[in-house]
């Protein structure tokens, strides 16, 4: 009773700040003109990145960062000096080969911070802010409108209906996209959710609702979400057919996976979803997930996006195959060390203020040569071919290889018997979606499958999503040996 009691407690609280978030975006001053600041940006960002280098890092001795340009002998004045000389990239190239990075497990403290032998103390709020993330959020809404609008001209969506296809947990992705629609006086024509109403879901249901009438109570037309049943997507590709007999094309805001749900249950269903467009983030667009949407007549383009930074590129029109987005240089720097993709943040409303941040994504970092509305606007570079390794993006779940690692080989052979490789966790392509495998083996003796799957509801909240899409397959088996030879507790899906 007194567990409940509290998951009640700290849920109404998260709501309640969430909502505070909503209304502080609601009421954000509008600027004048977003493309323009973008453009503004993109002229300073090399002294943007020394003002926020100074602010955050330089004048701050409890930043890890502080001691890591220590480390590598780099004083201020050495910064400014190269940055001004060399350029922003060349800075960060030579900052990394002395140390100045940070990877995802020192981010979030799982491993420690080591320089030149040295042990840095760090806390998962080192890279934070000293303001409210409230504002900062407003402030971050108010700034990325310029990329939407971008957007907008690009892909001509002026007139068209506007689809959101999210679960309601988190509910902030597919909340916040309709904020932005409605204060540019869009207006998001349904928000389909998929799962049920019921039980855990059902709280999250009722969120999802009351942050909607945070925003319609501050003037802006959010709907309320619209549920459809596990894996009925036929009601959203009957909506978006439905809109076409009316003479009205749609374009979609989704994950990947969603996206090509929708498309395979257009075809199955033979609802004619020609000419709508989905732009899809949280999980690459693979090749066979792209073909099935070609298949339905529809077009798809990537959004490419990381928590701890925040938007990183978009597609345009001409980007039409394989994962390639203009990279939004006004916000962030990019440069590529052996396979993986590191970055760093220009703005001061960053989500983290991050120097050299190292993900598990790959690309190639180019001039891109179309002739479009992102690159009219000064977005002369990109990223092509964005693949992603050591990490599961299931539905945009992103969860780092490590995590899993921890929770296939040690957590359920602790909680139900058996022991490391007995539980073989695999995501593979199945057809319309990624889908979840977890096999196990016999000798672990495990008894109830269900108990398992709600383990791991609970210990991976993300696991919800995909049992929702019936992307979550648990079955008594043995791990399978992959193309290497090996039975791997974890095999991820290759992309590209
Ligand atoms: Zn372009």
């Amino acid at each position: 009773m007194t567990a409940v009691l509290r998951y009640f407690h700290g849920a109404a609280g998260d709501y309640l700040r969430r909502a505070a978030r909503v209304r502080e975006l609601a009421l954000a001053p509008r600027s004048g003109d977003p493309i323009a600041r973008l453009g503004r940006q993109l002229m300073q960002r090399e002294l943007r990145f020394l003002d926020l280098v100074l602010r955050f890092v330089f004048e701050r001795a409890g930043n890890p960062y502080f001691h890591m340009f220590r480390l590598a002998g780099c004083r201020y004045e050495d910064l400014v000096e190269i940055v001004l000389a060399e350029g922003l990239e060349a800075a960060l190239q030579m900052l990394h080969r002395n140390g100045v990075f940070l990877t995802g497990e020192e981010r979030s403290c799982s491993k420690p911070i080591v320089r030149q032998g040295r042990e840095i103390a760090s806390s998962p709020n080192s890279f934070g802010h000293w303001r409210a993330e409230g504002s900062l959020q407003a402030m971050r809404n108010g700034y990325f409108e310029g990329y939407e609008l971008l957007r907008r001209r690009e892909f001509g969506l002026a007139g068209r209906a506007h689809i959101q296809v999210r679960p309601v947990w988190p509910a902030q992705a597919a909340i916040h996209d309709c904020l932005r629609a409605a204060r540019r006086g869009g207006i998001v024509d349904r928000w389909f959710a998929p799962g049920g109403f019921s039980g855990q879901d059902g709280r999250q249901w009722l969120g999802a609702g009351f942050l909607a009438a945070v925003a319609r109570v501050h003037g802006l037309a959010v709907p309320f979400p619209s549920p459809f049943a596990g894996n009925d997507y036929g009601a959203v590709s009957r909506f978006i057919a439905e809109r076409k007999r009316h003479g009205t094309a749609s374009f979609v805001g989704s994950v990947t996976s969603h996206a090509s749900r929708v498309a395979g249950a257009a075809l199955a269903n033979g609802h004619d979803i020609a000419g709508a467009i989905f732009f899809a983030g949280g999980e690459p667009v693979t090749a066979a997930k792209r073909a099935l949407v070609r298949q339905a007549g529809a077009a798809i383009f990537p959004i490419y996006s990381i928590p701890e930074i925040g938007p990183i590129g978009f597609a345009c029109r001409e980007m039409e195959d394989g994962a390639t987005v203009h990279l939004f240089e006004d916000s962030v720097a990019a440069i590529s060390h052996r396979r993986s993709l590191l970055f760093t943040t220009l703005l001061p409303m960053a989500p983290q203020i991050l120097i050299n941040f190292e993900t598990t994504d790959s690309a190639t970092l180019e001039r891109a040569s179309c002739h479009c509305c992102f690159r009219r606007a000064g977005f002369t570079r990109r990223l092509r071919s964005l693949t992603t390794f050591g990490q599961l993006t299931a539905f945009g779940a992103a969860v780092p290889a490590a995590a899993l690692t921890r929770l296939v080989e040690v957590a359920l052979p602790r909680r139900f018997g058996g022991a490391a490789g007995d539980y073989q966790l695999v995501e593979g392509e199945g057809g319309a979606q990624t889908e979840v495998t977890l096999r196990i083996s016999p000798r672990a003796g495990v008894e109830s499958l269900e108990a398992v799957k709600q383990f791991f509801w609970n210990e991976l909240p993300a696991s919800r999503t995909w049992s929702q899409a019936g992307a979550f397959h648990v079955f008594i088996a043995d791990p399978v040996r992959s193309s290497s030879g090996l039975v791997p507790s974890l095999e991820l899906l290759a992309r590209g």
